[in-house]
């Protein structure tokens, strides 16, 4: 199978377990992590109608985005602060931010390139240690400085699973599905209302974080590996 066919595959499956837990097929967005592909496979997964792509290196992002200007890249990787200005420039949705250091430098470049850059925070639900991101304690206070600055908009939280452990990311998802919940109580009345993403879910887990609530599913291998088995 080619990425454009397994692409339109996970889209229905997508929006069938939208239906199948009571929510609307546009509740959720999928986004097509391209992380491990080249242009080809982009051209190929936008032609069966993804507009949303992941990665999860500046250079990557750099290199692909421009070609492909009518879909929003979402930036997915761990965030360095001496390529905030090439994130910025293409980012539609930066997900992985967890350092008060690097809000501020990206409301400082956004200032620059006269955009408000939308931001989630990334957090580590599981604890796990081979896993970045604020840990549920910090979250709110970080969540609370971003809505602070002019130039980003906090949209809310994103966490990667515990993998092969079903039970143990369905926890991960619905743990984060609390927490925003209660950081969105918190926060002012215009902060609140753009608070409303949760960007949890991958190839092997998307179905559970949408029966949690995810409103973006990152799915890169279900659409783009050859060899991947469900
Ligand atoms: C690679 C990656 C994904 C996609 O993972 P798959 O298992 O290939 O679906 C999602 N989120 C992040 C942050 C990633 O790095």
């Amino acid at each position: 199978m080619e990425a454009n066919t397994r692409y339109r595959l996970v889209a229905d499956e997508v929006a069938a377990a939208c239906e199948a837990c009571g929510r609307a097929p546009e509740a959720v967005r999928l986004v097509a992590v391209s992380k491990t592909v080249g242009p080809e496979a982009v051209a190929a997964a936008y032609e069966a109608g993804a507009r949303d792509f992941g990665e999860n290196r500046p250079d990557s992002l750099v290199a692909k985005a421009p070609a492909f200007p009518e879909a929003r890249w979402h930036f997915i990787g761990n965030i360095q602060s001496r390529r905030i200005p090439d994130i910025v420039a293409h980012a539609h949705l930066i997900h992985s931010l967890y350092q008060q250091r690097h809000a501020e430098k990206i409301d400082r470049v956004a200032a620059e390139l006269g955009k408000v850059q939308d931001v989630l925070v990334e957090v580590n639900v599981s604890g796990e240690a081979s896993k970045s991101g604020a840990t549920p304690d910090e979250a709110p206070a970080l969540v609370a400085a971003c809505a602070a600055l002019p130039h980003v908009r906090v949209r809310g939280l994103m966490t990667m699973a515990p993998q092969g452990d079903p039970a143990a990311a369905t926890d991960a998802f619905r743990g984060l599905a609390a927490l925003a919940e209660a950081i969105r109580a918190q926060l002012p009345p215009d902060k609140a209302a753009a608070f409303t993403e949760l960007s949890m879910g991958m190839s092997d887990d998307w179905p559970a974080a949408i029966a949690c609530g995810a409103t973006i599913v990152r799915v890169g291998r279900a659409i783009f590996s050859d060899s991947y088995q469900e």
